[in-house]
């Protein structure tokens, strides 16, 4: 039988998984540390696919760690892999990934985290429990007519420009392909320069991958060509964004305020319960949370109930065809 070990699993992902597995009858070993050299020696013998995620991080040692278990394949229940060192893993072990599963979970989720931070939603929750029914601190501005701008227009940039249109914004966009059918269909316009982006926009949406190319693509100079109203959405990866120098950025107005659904020191604490600790110890999130113009999620526009059916079914999809020796259709090459 099939062995496959689950790291870093939570209980809604032993759910879905369990439901997919009727179909094929895997035998599963759920560990619920991320991959580490720690954990890794708790792979049980004979199991040749390990199912990671987002924040189980593939290194040169991790690669000699899992081939010297007999690992072939990793599937990730993900579609990013910037966490995979593909140089260290190439003839080595194969990758698959999710590459779509819910472009409408990610893009409304961005959506709704602008619209909070706009309008002050969960802090206006929080004071009418307290029967505060006070307006102030609480002054938006009506997103019909102002300018948003998608650097990435892929998968879930086209989803959230679709959106963004419904509000009546105007869309501008930067990607580094472009399609003539796919600007007129959505009614948006592409600009050939990402600075257009940051000197035009109201509001900056990210939903790019995160490579070496856009690795800190929001950092001090791009940010210097932003408007001071300016409002950053990220649920892209969090390294896009030079965290610090927007944290400068917001901290002296230089821009008005950020959403973010993922940080690129997320690794620590993200999908954890640090309820217990008297503080954070990273003191830029810790900095952040005390923000009213800051708004954080933790890694979460994927997790809807459609998305998590969607990555247990490809996920298992994707192990069958590896078992079956047939073409991996959504490996990482
Ligand atoms: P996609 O591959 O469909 O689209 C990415 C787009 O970015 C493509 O159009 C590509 O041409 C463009 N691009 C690549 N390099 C670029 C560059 N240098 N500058 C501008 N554009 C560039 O991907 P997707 O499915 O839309 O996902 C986008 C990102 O969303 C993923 O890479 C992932 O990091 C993130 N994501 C986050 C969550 C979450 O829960 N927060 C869930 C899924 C995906």
């Amino acid at each position: 039988m099939v062995k496959i070990a689950f790291f870093d699993i939570k209980s809604y992902d032993r759910d879905f998984f369990a439901k997919e597995n009727k179909k094929y009858n895997f035998d599963f070993q759920f560990i619920e540390n991320r991959l580490s050299e720690r954990s890794v020696k708790f792979i049980e013998d004979g199991t040749e696919v390990v199912c990671l995620f987002t924040n189980d991080i593939v290194d040169e040692k991790i690669v000699d760690h899992l081939v010297k278990k007999g690992v072939k394949l990793i599937a990730l229940r993900c579609a990013g892999y910037n966490n995979i060192n593909l140089d260290a893993v190439r003839g080595k072990i194969s990758v698959v990934r999710v590459p779509e599963y819910s472009p409408y979970a990610v893009a409304e989720h961005t959506f709704a985290l602008l619209l909070d931070l706009n309008r002050g939603i969960s802090r206006a929750g929080r004071r009418t429990r307290e029967f505060d029914f006070r307006l102030h601190g609480l002054l938006g501005f009506d997103l019909n007519g102002k300018t948003v701008g998608v650097i990435g227009v892929g998968k879930i940039g086209k989803v959230f420009i679709k959106i963004a249109k419904g509000f009546g914004m105007n869309v501008i966009a930067y990607d580094k392909v472009q399609s003539e059918d796919l600007e007129r269909g959505l009614g948006f316009k592409y600009v050939d320069d990402m600075d257009e982006i940051f000197t035009k926009s109201d509001v900056i949406s990210l939903h790019c991958p995160l490579l070496p190319s856009t690795r800190h693509i929001i950092n001090e100079a791009s940010i210097d060509k932003m408007k001071n109203s300016a409002v950053i959405l990220n649920t892209s990866r969090g390294a896009l964004i030079n965290t610090k120098d927007m944290l400068d950025a917001l901290l002296s107005e230089k821009i008005a305020g950020a959403a973010l659904d993922v940080y690129e020191e997320e690794a620590d604490y993200f999908f954890e319960d640090c309820s217990d600790s008297n503080f954070l110890k990273d003191p830029i999130l810790a900095q952040m949370l005390g923000m009213h113009n800051v708004l954080v999620t933790s890694h979460q526009a994927f997790f809807t109930k459609e998305a998590l059916n969607n990555i247990s079914e490809t996920t298992l999809a994707n192990v069958k065809s590896f078992v079956d020796g047939k073409k991996l259709v959504n490996e990482v090459k």
